[in-house]
This record gives C-alpha cells, structure tokens and sequence, in this order.
C-alpha cells in the first residue's frame, strides 16, 4: 500500500483498489478500481445482481474485502471499520427507519447508536428539517408518513452525524416522479454543500444528473464517465430514430439487429433506435431503410448506453 492510500486525509473521497468480494468461490465483485471526488455526486448503475450492494456494503465498512482496499475519506479496514462507519452516511432500497416509532424516536434511537452529544444532535436535527422543509410533528409515526416524505426523513437520518459520503442506494424506488425531482434536488444541496454523494438507480433520467456514472455488470466496473462522455464514447457513429411506416414482423426486427449497417439497433416504444454501424453497409442499405421507416438522427440517451453495455450482451 502507498504512504498515499495511508493519509485520512486524501483528496478523494472514495478510493476503491482492485476490489473483490467472494461469497464461497462465487465473486459478486471482481476486480473493481475507481476512485470518486469529494462533493461529486457518484451514479453506480448495472442491472440486478451486478454488485452495486456488495460494493457500498464494503465501503460502508460493513462488510471486508475478500482481496483489494478501500478508502472512504482516506479511511480504510486497516484504521479499523469503525472509523469508517463513522465517515459514511447509508439509506438502503428498503427504508431505513423504523415504521412503528415516532420521527422523533427513530432519529434519538440513531442519534444513541452514532453515540452523539445531545446538543450537537437537535442542532443538527433542526438544520436537517430544514434543509428537507420538514414541518410535521416529531410525534407522527414514520408509517403514517407519505412516501415521498419518509424518503427526505430517511435522507435526513442519514446525514444526522454529519458524515463526509453518503451512499444512497435506489432511494427514490417507489416514490412518485415529483417525489424524485424533489429528492435530486435535496441531493444537488448535499453536493453542493461539499458531502460526496454516492448513489445508485435504475431511473436514467435521474442518472444524467449525475457528475460521473460507473456502470457495473456482473462484479465487473465496465466504464466510467460522465454521461456525455458515456454516450459519445458508447455510440462514436450517429444515432437515428427508426419509425415504421408499416408494422414490422419480428423476423424482419431480427434480421435488423443483425445487419452490418447498424451496431445498434433496438426498440423503444413503437419506435426504434438505430445507431449506424459498417458505414459502405449504411449507405447501401440507407434507400430501402427510407421505404420502409420514417428516419430522423437523434442524440443518444444513457438509456441506450445502458441497454447497449448493460442489457445488451
Ligand atoms: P440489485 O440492483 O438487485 O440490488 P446489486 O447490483 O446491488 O443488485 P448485489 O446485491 O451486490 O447486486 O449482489 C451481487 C451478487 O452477489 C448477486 O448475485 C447476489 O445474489 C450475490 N450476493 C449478495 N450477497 C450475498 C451473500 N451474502 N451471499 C451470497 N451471495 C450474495
């Protein structure tokens, strides 16, 4: 290990090194190095089972590298996974509060286990109401409160020690989009303010807000950009819109996705997306594309990089 990796004091906030974690001989994260800056906000994509838990459990301290390191606020296993804990803020997919307390009693109860002074606690409670424009009474049940609402007070739960990351894995399943929007906003705030906001989401449009994304599958890191740099760099040829004059038959889909004149092509809604590919293949074909699809060139989502590096092999 570097004297670098040593210092708590690092200019990343998250530092991860050739990062495994085996369970048995399966390795749910093989390999994975990426390091993330303070007061980024972090996107850690890949579909189900790609080990994006197993990655933040790691970096929560919570769970041990089975080879590789890890620093979090130049923190790592070898200060001991206390001080790490200490560094890091978690809201998991389910919500990380109690239903049957009260607001009041979920937050003393993290507040005991974070072992914070009382006056530190009800400042940082009252700053955090505020930042979230909570305006309940601290005596509402957590389970009585909106969804949208029990999302801001799991966030605020999270930050109550003022940590230097916070990992938000999928914190917005389930809420409606207005909820979302509010929720991003909050974590622009949180960013803003100089806290590393590390988060993980399957709505792509939440995605782009995103500084940088890192995209996981199957255990391995398979890139790492910002979402204009993943688009340019997943689709480098133009992209275009396909839309049928006439109803296609799955065959011809087929024989579509398999042409040498597209690297891409897949549906999206009625439509689909098309991105050139053997450029003489292109021009060949371009006339018999136009008899049969109305054809405009359109710039890439990250829903197409995510179907094409994530979904699409
Ligand atoms: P999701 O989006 O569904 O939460 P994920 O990317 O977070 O997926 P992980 O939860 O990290 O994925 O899981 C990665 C793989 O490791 C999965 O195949 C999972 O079944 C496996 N896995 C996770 N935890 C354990 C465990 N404690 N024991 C055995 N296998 C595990």
């Amino acid at each position: 290990m570097s004297e670098m990796m040593k210092q708590p004091s690092s200019n990343f906030a998250v530092e991860v090194k050739d990062l495994t974690v085996k369970f048995g001989d399966f390795k749910a994260v093989d390999q994975v190095s990426f390091s993330v800056e303070r007061g980024e906000i972090f996107g850690f994509l890949g579909a189900n089972g790609a080990g994006k838990t197993t990655t933040i459990r790691v970096l929560c301290g919570l769970l041990r590298p089975s080879e590789g390191e890890v620093h979090v606020a130049g923190v790592g296993f070898e200060h001991g996974d206390y001080l790490i804990k200490s560094k890091v803020g978690y809201m998991s997919q389910k919500f990380t509060l109690y239903n049957d307390l009260t607001v009041g009693e979920n937050l003393d109860f993290i507040a005991s286990l974070r072992k914070m002074d009382q006056a530190l606690y009800l400042k940082r409670r009252k700053e955090l109401f505020e930042l979230i424009s909570f305006d309940r009474p601290l005596t509402w049940k957590v389970s009585e409160l909106p969804g949208g609402i029990k999302q801001q007070v799991s966030l605020a739960a999270a930050l109550l020690h003022d940590p230097e990351v916070v990992f938000l894995d999928e914190p917005t399943a389930g809420v409606t989009p207005a909820s979302r929007a509010r929720f991003w906003a909050l974590i622009r705030k949180i960013a803003a303010s100089g806290k590393t906001v590390f988060v993980t989401t399957h709505y792509m449009d939440e995605a782009e807000q995103c500084g940088r994304i890192a995209l996981m599958r199957t255990g391995k890191l398979i890139a790492l950009d910002t979402p204009q740099g993943l688009k340019k760099s997943t689709f480098p040829m133009p992209m275009y819109e396909f839309e049928p004059k006439n109803q296609l038959k799955f065959a011809d889909i087929t024989k579509l996705k398999e042409n040498p004149a597209f690297s891409f092509f897949e549906p999206y809604g009625l439509r689909f997306h098309a991105c050139t590919g053997a450029q003489d293949a292109w021009e060949k074909s371009r006339p018999e594309f136009e008899a049969q699809f109305q054809i405009k060139e359109i710039t890439p989502s990250l829903e197409d990089v995510f179907i094409h590096l994530v979904e699409g092999t």
